[in-house]
């Protein structure tokens, strides 16, 4: 597959950008793992803005004409006030902005914080932190008084937000991060105008099935009887490791990964999001997880799922901001 420029007036080249909002930086990453097609993407696109390879100012992006970038990908969700401020101002300034990635998503690991107050985030970090020498608990204030005027920093939200809870988003690319040949395809798609139509329901650049329906391994139709952590044992290589007892959340996860994880012999953590119609991952892995269990009594039940370490961080590792829960909102 190649890149063809051409969508785009002035010099016939696109124009993309990339920012990162609340994210780790893998999502940047993920983008150079396109290889040698970055060549032909900088050949085919003029990139306009993209702070982890360059210093682009807030205040040039904010010149820019409306609807100047061809396709902005935004990683990373919502925390702060910048973000915020940058979600929107991206939305004005792109004709196609697209959600990279699971935190960008659906929150993603930062969202778990979600579970917890700001105080409790804050006295966390800044009070009861063994790793701080803070004896005096000074904590960041949005506005701080120097000699020459003022600093400011940006506030801190209350909650971790998806980009779509913030501004309309027009397609999203699922993983954390995602993998080089979707986001290929993907951006091929985009800049060939063939993704669906935005106002149509498929926003997604992915594929519907789940991780199970690309998974080698083989289902015994065995009931659990307990489950155990990954570094607990040693799983059998061919066999699925839910029925082994590992929580794996390839029954309720998108796939496009190509079964990563578990060709490692690790279950999957779910990090592309709900499959298909799925619109709570965490609710529908519940589900299936309740449905194979060794249990006929309740009692039981209650016995094997209280083996399960951290259920929300578990069932909803990647969602919370789109889950039904949504944390503390
Ligand atoms: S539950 Fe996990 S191991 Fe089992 S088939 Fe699905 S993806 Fe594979
Ligand atoms: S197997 Fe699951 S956790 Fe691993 S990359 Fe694929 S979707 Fe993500």
């Amino acid at each position: 597959m190649t890149m063809s420029a051409g969508k785009t007036g002035g010099n016939g080249k696109l124009k993309i950008g990339m920012y990162w909002a609340a994210s780790c930086g893998g999502c940047d990453i993920s983008l150079l793992e396109i290889g040698p097609h970055i060549l032909e993407l900088i050949e085919a696109a003029d990139i306009v803005l993209w702070p982890c390879v360059a210093d682009f100012k807030y205040a040039d992006v904010a010149q820019y004409p409306d609807q100047f970038i061809d396709v902005c990908f935004f990683n990373g969700g919502v925390r702060n006030s910048e973000q915020e401020e940058l979600a929107r101002l991206l939305r004005r300034k792109s004709k196609t902005l697209v959600a990279f990635g699971a935190c960008a998503s659906d929150g993603g690991i930062p969202a778990l914080a979600n579970t917890k107050t700001v105080e409790g985030i804050f006295a966390s970090s800044y009070d009861d932190n063994p790793s701080l020498d803070n004896p005096s608990r000074v904590r960041p204030q949005p506005v701080t008084e120097i000699h020459c005027g003022e600093l400011s920093i940006p506030h801190f939200c209350p909650h971790v937000l998806r980009l779509s809870d913030i501004v309309e988003v027009d397609y999203q690319i699922p993983g954390c991060p995602p993998q080089a040949d979707r986001i290929w395809e993907a951006t091929l798609a985009l800049v060939g105008g063939e993704l669906p139509a935005r106002n149509t329901a498929k926003k997604v650049a992915c594929f519907d099935k789940s991780v199970c329906d690309e998974c080698p391994r083989e289902k015994r139709q065995v009931k659990i009887k307990g489950f155990r952590r990954p570094h607990e044992a040693i799983a059998e290589p061919e066999w699925c490791l839910l029925e082994q007892g590992f929580i794996c959340m390839g029954p309720a996860t998108r796939s496009g990964c190509g079964a990563l994880c578990l060709k490692a012999n690790q279950p999957c953590r779910g990090c592309y999001g709900p499959s298909g119609d799925v619109v709570d991952q965490g609710a529908a892995m519940i589900s299936a997880v309740g449905s194979i269990l060794d249990a006929t009594t309740e009692e039981r039940a209650r016995e094997i799922v209280d083996q399960i370490v951290d259920p929300v961080g578990t069932f909803y590792r990647f969602t919370m901001a789109s889950s039904d829960l949504k944390g503390n909102r």
